[in-house]
């Protein structure tokens, strides 16, 4: 067996470990009989999966029981129209800033249910940049704010906070365990399992309490944070398979030394790859210096007409899943936790030799 260098957006990497453990355990689990797909999500070993996750996942991220932690399904998509159906109260207004292809996404489907004011935009920089929040145009009259902390797509990121007076709601879909954040800061976090977490077809949504069971009358049962959290997050069949895969994960990220140790192996990885591209003429990041992603890395090539010989040899070489995304072409390499410093290294060595033969 020879495992090769993930570089996907998602669904992304897995640590290798778990991916051993899960063989080990597929069959028969723990010696219960049976797969953990198999089980009823009633049974004792379930619930103690899931309870076991939501704990690791609160150490990890420090979570307060001011916060409720809710498994759900549907992606972080599916949160484009949650957040506004359970957020909005009597309110009809919602502050949206637009750092981006998932910022856009959001904007539009909250548009279905609420006035919302673009607060600020990166759009005049082709979402390079981020707006200085000195300027940004905040309305007293939203419900809240919501901005996407790591633009997957643009490989932009917020190394700050908003501090605003309404509910700061944030898309952590392709950041969230990457680096220590102050969840108190936040009403709700919400992110799809597949880049950080896990396997796709869990969500996880954090979601602080005091919002919760104030949601539109027109909200479906099944968006509702108050009947994810009144029902322990089964009030129908969970995605079982991935919440177990997914505390395999924080129990890997727990034993790697939490997320403060997976920033200081996340920024080192970053700081490789960014500084390999800045120093070498061949390649090129288009974003501002101090909003450059430590998880997604878009980077062109001086030759565009080169782009598919460098994705053909690159996979040639097991560096997998370089292509850019289809609305920013070039490449993107993905450097989530799972992401091993030595596929970085590698990655590195390859584009040396690359540029070299081509340049
Ligand atoms: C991947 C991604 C999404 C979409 O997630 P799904 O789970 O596929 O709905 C939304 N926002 C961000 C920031 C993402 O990276």
């Amino acid at each position: 067996m020879t495992r090769k260098y993930n570089f996907c957006a998602g669904p992304a990497a897995l640590p290798e470990a778990v991916l051993q453990q899960a063989a080990e355990e597929l069959v028969d689990f723990r010696g219960a009989g049976l797969s953990v797909m198999e089980m009823s999500h009633r049974s004792a070993e379930i619930v103690a999966i899931a309870e076991e996750a939501e704990a690791d996942f609160r150490e990890l991220l420090t979570i307060s029981d001011d916060y409720a932690v809710l498994f759900v399904q549907g992606g972080a998509s599916t949160q484009f129209s949650a957040v506004p159906l359970n957020l909005l109260g009597d309110k009809t207004q919602a502050d949206y800033v637009n750092t981006g292809q998932w910022s856009k996404k959001a904007i539009k489907e909250a548009g279905r249910f609420a006035e919302v004011n673009v607060v600020a935009s990166s759009e005049d920089t082709n979402f390079t940049t981020i707006p200085a929040f000195d300027s940004w145009q905040l309305n007293k009259e939203a419900a809240y704010l919501h901005f996407t902390p790591n633009e997957t797509i643009g490989g932009v990121e917020f190394f700050w906070t908003p501090e605003v007076d309404v509910p700061l709601v944030a898309d952590m879909s392709s950041t969230i365990l990457s680096r220590p954040i102050d969840v108190n800061q936040y009403g709700v976090i919400y992110a799809g399992a597949q880049k950080n977490i896990g396997p796709a077809g869990l969500t996880i949504v954090v979601v602080r309490k005091d919002l919760m069971g104030k949601s539109n009358s027109h909200c479906p049962t099944m968006l509702d944070y108050q009947t994810a959290a009144d029902n322990d997050s089964m009030y129908n069949t969970p995605p079982t398979y991935s919440l177990y895969l997914a505390g395999l994960v924080f129990k890997w990220l727990k034993a790697q030394g939490g997320v403060a140790q997976m920033e200081v192996i996340n920024r080192r990885k970053a700081e490789k790859l960014y500084g390999f591209i800045d120093d070498n003429e061949f390649y090129a990041n288009p974003v501002e210096v101090a909003s450059r992603s430590l998880m997604n890395v878009p980077f062109t090539l001086a030759n565009a007409d080169l782009d598919k010989k460098f994705l053909a040899e690159a996979d040639d070489a097991g560096l997998l899943n370089l292509k850019g995304h289809r609305s920013v072409g070039g490449m993107r390499a993905s450097i989530y936790n799972a992401v091993p410093e030595q596929a970085v290294d590698t990655l590195i060595e390859f584009m040396k030799d690359f540029a070299a033969s081509h340049g």
